[in-house]
C-alpha cells in the first residue's frame, strides 16, 4: 500500500473553534489517515475587511497527514467534514471549519476541482508559519523552495498573530506512541548506543528548543537510523556575567517537541558527570575562532569544542547536525574536527526564521514586543547586503562591500542599536572578504537591552559572463 504525504491548513472562526478543529483532526487520524504531526494553534486575523468590518479571527493549524486514499478520495474527505462541521457555502466570512489541502505527494495540478499546491498557500503568513512548525525544510512540489524559504521570502503584509500561539494540542496527538527516551547518565546513554545499529545522528542544544532545533531533528530523522539529541547548558561556554542562570529551562516540553520531530533518546547529562575533573574548557578551538564572536566572547569558543568533542566521544555519534545560524560555530568544529581526525559527519542546516525574517532563537524570549521589532533589523540588513551584493556586484566591479558595510552599519545604529560586528566573511575561515568573486557570509550581532542576538546571510554576486 502507498502511503502518500499530505499537508492540511486547518482554520475555524465560527462557533467552538478548538473543538472543530479537535474533531477535524480526530477524523483525519483514522479510515486511511493518519495525523503524523500538527503545528500548535494559533489565532490569526481574517485577512480582509467585509462590509466595513473585520470578521472574527481565525484559529488556526498546519497538519501533516499519511493516507493510502488517492488525492481525489482525500479532497473529497476534506469537503465532506467541513459539511459534518455545519460549514455553511455561501461566501461569508465565518466558517466553522475550513479545510484546504496545501499539498498531496508530488502533485502539481490545476482543474476546476483543485489545484496543488494550494494556490494561496505560499502568501499567506497564518499558513507558513504553522506550516513551518512541522515541516521547515519540506520542498513544495512544483516549486523550487522550501516552506522556511517561502516563508522568509514572503513579502506581502500579514496580519500577523491574534493573540500568542497556543500550547499544542492536548489527547489525541500528545500522546501519539513514540515518546523520546530520556538517558539521564552515562550508563544509560552507553546500554541506549550500544543496541543501536547503523547510522546514528546526534543533535546537540542546550534546551528551550523551538522550530529550529526541530529542523535539525528533521534531517537528522530523514538521513539516519537513529536520532539522539542532546540537552545540556554548557557552563564552560558562558562568561561571568553571561545568562547562564537565567538561561530557559523548559526540559519537559523540550522532550514532547523531539519526539514530535523524530528523536528517538535525549540525553541529558549533569555538569558533573561530562566534567569530572571540574568545570575547565580545555579543547583548542582553532584560528576559525579568532574574531567576531571569539573576539567578544573570548572564551566561548574554547567551551563549544570542549562540550561537542566530550559529546561526540560519548555519543559515538555517524553524523551531527548544526544550524548555519550559527555560522562560527560551525566552522570552529569543522575545523576541530579535521585536527582531532575525528569520524564524524558535521552537517550545517538552514536558519529557520520568524515569518518577519527574525531568526528563531532561544534568546528571542527575553525580548519584549518593541524589542522583537528591532531585532528584525539585524536579518533585514544582512538581507539588503545579501540583495545589494547579488544586483551591484557587476563585472564592472563597481561594488563595494565596505561602503555597503557602512549604510547597514549606520542603518543599525539609526536606530540606536548597539553593533559588536557587521561584516562579510569566508564562511570556512571566518576571515574578511572584500572582493567578492564567489559565495561569503555576511554575518552580525547586535546588543539589545541585556540581549545578544547573531545571524547571517549567504551572500552571492551574480554569475559572471566569462566565469
Ligand atoms: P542551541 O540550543 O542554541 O545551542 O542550538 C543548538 C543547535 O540548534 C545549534 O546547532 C544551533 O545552530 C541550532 N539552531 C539554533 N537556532 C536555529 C535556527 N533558528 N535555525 C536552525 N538551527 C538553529
Amino acid at each position: 500500500m502507498t502511503t502518500e504525504r499530505a499537508f492540511v491548513a486547518l482554520g475555524s472562526n465560527e462557533g467552538d473553534a478548538h473543538a472543530h478543529l479537535r474533531t477535524a483532526l480526530a477524523a483525519l487520524d483514522r479510515d486511511g489517515c493518519r495525523v503524523a504531526a500538527c503545528s500548535r494553534l494559533g489565532w490569526s486575523h481574517y485577512v480582509g475587511i467585509v462590509e466595513g468590518q473585520r470578521p472574527a479571527p481565525v484559529l488556526n493549524a498546519v497538519a501533516e497527514i499519511r493516507t493510502s486514499l488517492d488525492v481525489d478520495t482525500f479532497h473529497a474527505r476534506l469537503h465532506a467534514l467541513e459539511d459534518e462541521a455545519g460549514r455553511v457555502r455561501d461566501g461569508r466570512p465565518e466558517r466553522t471549519l475550513d479545510l484546504d489541502l496545501l499539498t498531496f505527494g508530488d502533485v502539481v495540478r490545476t482543474d476546476a476541482s483543485l489545484t496543488l499546491p494550494h494556490p494561496r498557500c505560499l502568501a499567506r503568513g497564518f499558513v507558513l508559519s504553522p506550516w513551518m512548525e512541522i515541516a521547515p525544510l519540506f520542498r513544495v512540489p512544483g516549486t523550487s523552495a522550501t516552506v522556511v524559504e517561502h516563508a522568509a521570502a514572503l513579502r506581502v503584509p500579514d496580519p500577523g498573530p491574534a493573540t500568542d500561539l497556543e500550547p499544542a494540542f492536548a489527547a489525541p496527538f500528545a500522546d501519539r506512541g513514540a515518546a523520546c527516551e530520556v538517558l539521564r547518565d552515562r550508563e544509560a546513554l552507553d546500554a541506549w548506543r550500544g543496541l543501536r545499529q547503523g547510522r546514528v545522528g546526534v543533535v546537540m542544544t542546550m534546551g528551550a528548543l523551538h522550530a529550529g532545533h526541530a529542523s535539525l531533528v528533521q534531517r537528522a530523522a530523514a538521513e539516519c537510523d537513529a536520532v539522539l539529541a542532546t540537552v545540556f547548558v554548557n557552563p564552560t561556554q558562558f562568561a561571568a556575567g553571561e545568562d547562564l542562570d537565567r538561561y530557559p529551562r523548559t526540559f519537559e516540553a523540550d522532550c514532547a517537541l523531539l519526539a514530535r520531530h523524530g528523536a528517538h533518546a535525549v540525553y541529558a547529562p549533569t555538569a558533573a558527570e561530562l566534567y569530572p575533573d571540574g568545570v575547565a574548557a580545555d579543547v583548542e578551538p582553532g584560528d576559525a575562532a579568532e574574531g567576531y564572536e571569539g573576539a567578544e566572547r573570548p572564551t566561548h569558543f574554547a567551551g563549544v569544542a570542549t562540550v561537542v568533542t566530550k559529546l561526540w566521544d560519548a555519543t559515538r555519534a555517524d553524523v551531527s547536525y548544526f544550524g548555519r545560524k550559527d555560522a562560527q560555530q560551525l566552522a570552529v568544529l569543522r575545523q576541530v574536527r579535521d585536527r582531532l581526525g575525528l569520524p564524524v559527519e558535521v552537517v550545517g542546516c538552514p536558519t529557520v526564521r520568524a515569518i518577519e525574517g527574525l531568526a528563531l532563537s532561544s534568546r528571542n524570549r527575553y525580548l519584549e514586543d518593541a524589542q522583537m521589532l528591532l531585532a528584525r533589523k539585524l536579518s533585514t540588513v544582512l538581507e539588503v547586503l545579501r540583495i545589494s551584493a547579488a544586483v551591484c556586484a557587476a563585472p564592472a566591479g563597481a561594488y563595494s562591500v565596505e561602503e555597503d558595510l557602512a549604510t547597514v552599519r549606520a542603518l543599525l545604529e539609526k536606530d540606536s542599536l548597539d553593533v559588536d560586528y557587521i561584516d562579510v566573511v569566508d564562511a570556512d575561515t571566518m576571515r574578511p572578504v572584500r572582493a567578492l568573486d564567489g559565495p561569503a557570509l555576511a554575518i552580525g550581532a547586535i546588543r539589545l537591552g541585556g540581549v545578544r542576538l547573531i545571524d547571517n546571510r549567504w551572500i552571492a554576486p551574480p554569475a559572471r559572463p566569462h566565469a
